[in-house]
């Protein structure tokens, strides 16, 4: 009996956006592509599900129409609502109308099938080893080791990617790590717009306050400290809700939280790979700012598939060809978070600006300031000469420094 591993052209790890962006590009090539994904699928995953613009774009284009089982209630997001402690808030609509709010649980199966990938799910990636012409991985396949040969690896595994700690053993526990938690209410009276996604600039409410409907339920997340308490913070913003806005809600259904590798996409600080392993999308570092992810998961995805398909057949390096090509990402994804793009450029798909020239002068300046004093949140983690070393880089040079990539 044959028992040598099978070969492929390309494992995939992870079974999400960024995977069946990768996955489509290299299935319409002819590679031999498998995608394993540690969950049954189609697998949950926590996320508002709120697309921007070029997400949508690149929805349509790659995997055709949206149906409508992949997308929650309300089925769109006409924008983003900014809450201040005391500046009036401010509604900030999508460039081009409305985008799906998509169910990540129905959308990202959706996306995987449609780019005609094979998929094993209930399979967990374990470890890697390069060998001559290709990686050799090992699995843990619904409970029993395996072993599969690659010629390419991606790794597609999302912030917490056993890809990015096998490639980079310690490089985890160097950056920042936050945590966030969501808890799904009972609604009794909530005046929040159900059209946008609400977001609190309010340093007492913590780093990242977030509320939206959701098929029915009002959503009331918030990003903590690692060791922080999140029922309290939690319950510190259910109050907030209450006295400011009049928000009265059942007591909390159900509750999920995560780690977030936040940070990385601020200071230029992506992790794209080693030899014949790629690294893309949220395990990359890409998080746009709202913490939208899904369209720069989709977009470092099909540039990675494209860096593999290059080498494949034309022989290219594979490393070269994908940190080339993936400029263009880091490029609109540090963009978001640069404040010289912010002031006098226009990096996102929504019209701050225009939102807060509808406010009178004292109102703007009360804005501006309230949005300085939520980014002294930040300020423990000493990112801001970083931030502005890489602006000016970015002005001088119209790209950001590869040098700062892993
Ligand atoms: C609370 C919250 C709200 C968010 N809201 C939004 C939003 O509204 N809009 C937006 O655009 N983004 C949002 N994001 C961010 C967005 O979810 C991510 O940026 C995006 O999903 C990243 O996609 P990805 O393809 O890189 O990886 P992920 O979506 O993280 O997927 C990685 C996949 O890899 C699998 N996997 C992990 N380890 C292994 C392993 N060892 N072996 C096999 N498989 C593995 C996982 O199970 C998962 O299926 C939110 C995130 C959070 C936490």
């Amino acid at each position: 009996m044959d028992t040598s591993p099978r070969s492929v052209d390309v494992l995939i790890v992870g079974a999400s956006l960024s995977a069946a962006a990768c996955a489509k590009r290299l299935v319409d090539a002819g590679l031999e592509t498998v995608c394993i994904e540690r969950k049954e699928l189609p697998r949950h995953k926590i996320c508002s599900g709120i697309l921007s613009p070029r997400g949508h774009r690149f929805l349509l284009e790659n995997f055709g129409p949206i149906p409508r089982e992949i997308l929650h209630e309300p089925t769109s997001c006409t924008g983003v609502a900014f809450h201040f402690p005391s500046a009036p808030s401010i509604e900030i609509d999508f460039d081009g109308g409305p985008t799906p709010h998509l169910y990540r649980r129905n959308s990202d199966w959706w996306a995987i099938r449609r780019s005609g990938v094979e998929v094993q799910d209930r399979t967990s990636f374990v470890r890697l080893e390069e060998v001559e012409g290709g990686v050799l991985v090992d699995l843990n396949r619904r409970g029993r080791p395996e072993q599969i040969r690659a010629r390419w690896v991606v790794a597609a595994d999302g912030p917490t990617s056993m890809v990015v700690k096998a490639v980079y053993p310690g490089y985890q526990e160097t950056i920042p790590w936050f945590m966030v938690g969501q808890k799904f209410h009972d609604i009794v009276r909530c005046p929040l717009d159900t059209r946008y996604f609400h977001f609190w600039f309010h340093p007492g409410l913590g780093h990242y306050t977030w509320s939206h409907a959701r098929d029915g339920r009002q959503i009331v997340g918030v990003g903590f400290d690692v060791g922080h308490n999140f029922d309290a913070a939690h319950r510190n913003v259910v109050r907030y809700l209450h006295r400011r806005h009049d928000v009265e809600l059942g007591p909390a259904q159900d509750s999920e939280g995560c780690g977030e590798n936040f940070g990385l996409s601020l200071i230029n600080r992506y992790v794209f790979g080693r030899g014949r392993v790629l690294v893309t999308g949220q395990a990359a570092g890409f998080l746009n700012m709202m913490a939208e992810g899904m369209s720069a998961a989709l977009h470092s995805g099909a540039i990675a598939g494209e860096a593999v398909v290059e080498a494949a057949f034309h022989g290219r390096p594979v490393q070269e060809v994908y940190r080339k090509h993936i400029e263009s990402e880091v490029r609109r994804c540090s963009d978001q978070w640069n404040p010289l793009q912010i002031l006098f450029a226009r990096p996102h798909e929504a019209d701050f600006w225009k939102a807060l020239r509808k406010l009178g002068w004292g109102d703007r300046a009360r804005v501006v300031s309230e949005v300085v004093k939520f980014a002294q949140l930040y300020a423990k983690f000493r990112w801001g000469r970083q931030i502005l070393g890489q602006a000016f880089h970015r002005l001088v040079a119209g790209r950001y420094e590869a040098a700062r990539w892993i």
